[in-house]
């Protein structure tokens, strides 16, 4: 059968937020490249469906047009002004994303089942610049010296894609990692999330404040309650793949026992039912630096395991990483060098110096929640103090605030009640 050959800058693996967010910054800066996608979108992907504050920032760096039509839709883009924590104990602490909050603030997060997102930018990714195959099965990637070839199938039809660079942006089974990275790093840290649609939960906040209830037997994760559009909610539990490795925990039998039985939760689904099937996937947590380049490659999002350990979030790094991938591509094309040298400098060192921070302050944060009691100190202690509410709403955007959560002096502080 006849092999077509295709010469391009760039050629990206996968079409998810990272692959969208990289081909939106590649598009901005003229640079052609092909995308391979293995399903047909509008496709799903196994999510909590809340995108943060920086989900926002970098669509609105790529089209400040594409994030007014994204707030203009709230039938579809259910806006979220807050978070509600829920200590081991049970008692509730509602913290405002916007503490300060005028009539012209946007809500700073909004959910949106990834059905309907990801199609949202999978539609934006349409450009001179980008090629896009759908439905298309990689075979095989090598690595000749200067170049990456890519073997595909799409449609019957044999491809081999040649590109100075490789961009792995497809999730947490990348075969691109797999590919570049498989022996030369640690084990990624993994968590395991489950999630499900349903319709009839009561007691959601008026302002749609997404709620994490950190119940005693899923410390240090979570199940959570995300407020959707329509009457929905997005229910979910994502906890370490250790913690159920050791503790031999069912996942799903933990999730519904906890809808079942939990006195605070199980009211509000006494009329609730679930629409389609429970599903889980992995969560490559970013607990620590690790490469995310190497010679000719670059990884993005889950490929490079950069979901916020404390949060779970990752489609705001994924988009993050891809528009610093873009960045690294043009800034690698003038003395076309895309070695592991100039892209360490260029990626990695750049996307650690931004975001790096953030991610060890989670991380330490995460080790933290395993300690109910100190959980359930700093909700008890916030539920009575106006000023520590204060403080905690102003860690959503401001670091080093943030960073003091994971010091003993702030919880001596507190102690003290200073
Ligand atoms: C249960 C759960 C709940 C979560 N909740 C949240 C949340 O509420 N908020 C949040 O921000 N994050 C959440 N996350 C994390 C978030 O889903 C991921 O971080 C995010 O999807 C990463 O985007 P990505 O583009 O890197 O990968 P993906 O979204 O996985 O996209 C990868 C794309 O690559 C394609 N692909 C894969 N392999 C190939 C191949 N061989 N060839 C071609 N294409 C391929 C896939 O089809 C897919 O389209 C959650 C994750 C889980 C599992």
């Amino acid at each position: 059968m006849e092999t077509i050959q295709l010469n391009t800058s760039v050629i990206i693996i996968g079409a998810g937020p990272a692959g969208a967010g990289t081909s939106f910054f590649l598009t901005k800066y003229g640079i052609p490249h092909i995308v391979i996608e293995k399903d047909t979108f509008p496709r799903d992907k196994v999510c909590g469906d809340a995108c943060s504050g920086k989900t926002a920032l970098v669509i609105n760096r790529a089209n400040p047009e594409w994030l007014t039509e994204i707030l203009a839709d709230a039938k579809q883009f259910l806006p979220s002004w807050g978070i509600t924590f829920v200590a081991p104990n049970g008692k509730a602490l509602e913290i405002p994303f916007s503490p300060n909050r005028t009539p012209e603030t946007k809500a700073p997060g909004f959910t949106v089942p990834r059905l309907v997102l990801d199609n949202f930018l999978f539609g934006k990714m349409q450009s001179e610049y980008c090629n896009i195959f759908q439905n298309a099965s990689v075979s095989q990637i090598d690595n000749t010296g200067s170049m990456v070839t890519a073997l595909m199938m799409h449609d019957g039809v044999n491809y081999e894609i040649k590109a100075p660079i490789i961009v792995g942006a497809d999730g947490d089974k990348s075969i691109v990692r797999k590919k570049f990275l498989s022996e030369s790093i640690a084990p990624k840290t993994y968590a395991i999330g489950l999630r499900g649609y349903y319709q009839g939960v009561t007691g959601l906040h008026k302002e749609n404040y997404i709620e994490l209830h950190f119940l005693p037997e899923m410390l240090p994760g979570y199940l959570w309650i995300f407020p959707l559009p329509n009457g929905m909610a997005n229910v979910g539990v994502g906890i370490l793949s250790e913690r159920v490795r050791k503790k031999k925990i069912n996942l799903r039998e933990q999730m519904l026992y906890a809808i079942k039985n939990n006195p605070d939760i199980a009211p509000r689904f006494a009329n609730a039912t679930l629409t389609g099937k429970i599903q889980g996937w992995g969560l490559p947590l970013g607990m620590t630096r690790q490469p995310i380049s190497g010679d000719n490659f670059i990884l993005t999002g889950d490929a490079a395991a950069l979901i916020d350990p404390f949060s779970g979030e990752g489609i705001g790094n994924a988009l993050y990483s891809g528009m610093l991938a873009a960045a690294a591509i043009k800034e690698a094309q003038t003395p076309n060098n895309f070695s592991a040298g100039f892209l360490k400098t260029a990626y990695d060192d750049v996307f650690y110096k931004r975001i790096g921070e953030e991610l060890q302050i989670s991380a330490a944060l995460q080790r933290l929640c395993k300690y109910s009691w100190l959980f359930n100190f700093v909700v008890n202690k916030a539920q009575k103090s106006a000023s520590l509410r204060n403080t905690i709403s102003c860690m959503f955007t401001d670091m080093d605030l943030r960073e003091q959560l994971s010091k003993p002096s702030f919880y001596l502080k507190i102690l003290m009640n200073r």
